[in-house]
């Protein structure tokens, strides 16, 4: 048996699950997929995946086919956003997945290993990965069996003109390949309005409770929180500093907790004098530099805060993104491995709702 880990990340299944019933709806007639790449944007692709599927998810996306054989066992429909290279045929033509074909030499390739229904990428201005659309007018699809045509926003989160733009390309390929479905929208994509929905939408942030726009605000609710474990508590004498390069110093005699997370678990440098954490109700601001491992909170507010209690750090995507400079989804996708995930309610048992 694995001794328990100092730092946890408890995770919110019933949430998960609340906040894809949400983007469904927003969807309206489109289906609503899942993107888990990255390990299910840091939370564990397996368990999210599980829990969406029970919900009644029928699209997954991953960027690698390392993660698709990842999510094999689970028996699911799963997309790979990158494609096929020549390493990847032996794994790709075994059907775990449908590829997501980019480029022209994808196609020829995957037409050459006999052609299996697939996905098409289509670039339309992100200039990323995709075929382009005029590429796609020429024939470069024709014969091909293609279950999802698909583009991607590159300003969703924004008010850009290039969201409308980018919506004429793919609409203008309806019905020029055999696709059976056409796929724009992310997480931000599904707020721009009924003509972004198309048949499939792909939201990942979202789902994780990252809030892209204005429009899922109180919508959206935190499913990821990282918990640490108090390693020891000192008194700080007035005058004295706090951590590397002595950023705080102590304005009077103040009572310190010393917690067992830092930027080695994706609690970045940026929440250094920024970070807050709380326990029991009582707020708890990080003082000076976040180290690899440890981080220090004040703990003034909390006389009877000792060595071995929880500590749970503000972690809400939006406001932990303006307070650390990072975006939502680093914050998500760079928890690291050092945290033990505890789901907080089975994955059978999805639509368990705990306490807000
Ligand atoms: C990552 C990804 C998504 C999900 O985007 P979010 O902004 O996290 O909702 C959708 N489609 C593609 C092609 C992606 O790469």
């Amino acid at each position: 048996m694995m001794t328990a880990a100092p730092l946890r990340l408890r995770l919110d299944g019933a949430a998960l699950v609340r906040n894809w019933r949400t983007l469904a709806a927003m969807s309206g007639a489109a289906a609503c997929g899942a993107a888990v790449k990255a390990d299910g944007y840091g939370l564990g692709a397996t368990a999210v995946a599980t829990r969406l599927a029970a919900a009644g998810c029928r699209d997954f996306f991953v960027a690698t086919w390392a993660e698709a054989e990842q999510l094999a066992p689970l028996g699911l429909p799963v997309s790979v956003l990158h494609g096929v290279r020549p390493e990847d045929m032996p794994v790709a033509t075994t059907g775990i997945a449908r590829p997501v074909l980019n480029s022209a030499a994808q196609v020829a390739r995957w037409q050459q290993a006999g052609g299996a229904p697939c996905d098409v990428m289509v670039d339309t201005g992100m200039n990323r990965l995709g075929v382009a659309v005029e590429e796609v007018e020429a024939g470069l699809l024709d014969g091909l069996v293609i279950e999802t045509l698909m583009s991607h926003l590159a300003s969703a989160d924004e008010e850009s003109p290039m969201n409308a733009v980018q919506r004429a390309r793919l609409a203008g390929l309806e019905g020029r390949t055999s696709a059976r479905r056409l796929s724009l929208a992310n997480s931000a994509g599904i707020a721009l309005g009924a003509e972004y929905l198309f048949d499939l939408t792909r939201p990942g942030l979202a789902l994780y409770g990252g809030v892209p726009r204005g429009e899922f605000a109180g919508l959206i609710s935190q499913v990821a929180t990282p918990e640490a474990q108090v390693l020891q508590r000192r008194r700080v004498r007035a005058g004295e500093t706090i951590g590397y390069n002595a950023i705080y110093r102590a304005p009077a005699d103040i009572e310190v907790a010393i917690l067992n997370i830092g930027y080695a678990d994706g609690y970045w440098r940026g929440f250094s004098a920024r970070g807050t954490a709380h326990a029991a109700g009582h707020p708890l601001p990080v003082l000076g530099r976040v180290s690899m491992d440890l981080v220090a909170v004040g703990a003034d507010s909390l006389p009877s805060l000792a060595e071995g209690d929880w500590v749970t750090l503000d972690y809400a995507l939006p406001r932990a993104a303006a307070c650390s400079g990072l975006s939502q989804y680093e914050l998500l996708t760079g928890l690291g491995a050092r945290l033990d995930r505890r789901w907080m309610s089975s994955p059978s048992e999805p639509d368990v709702d705990g306490p807000d």
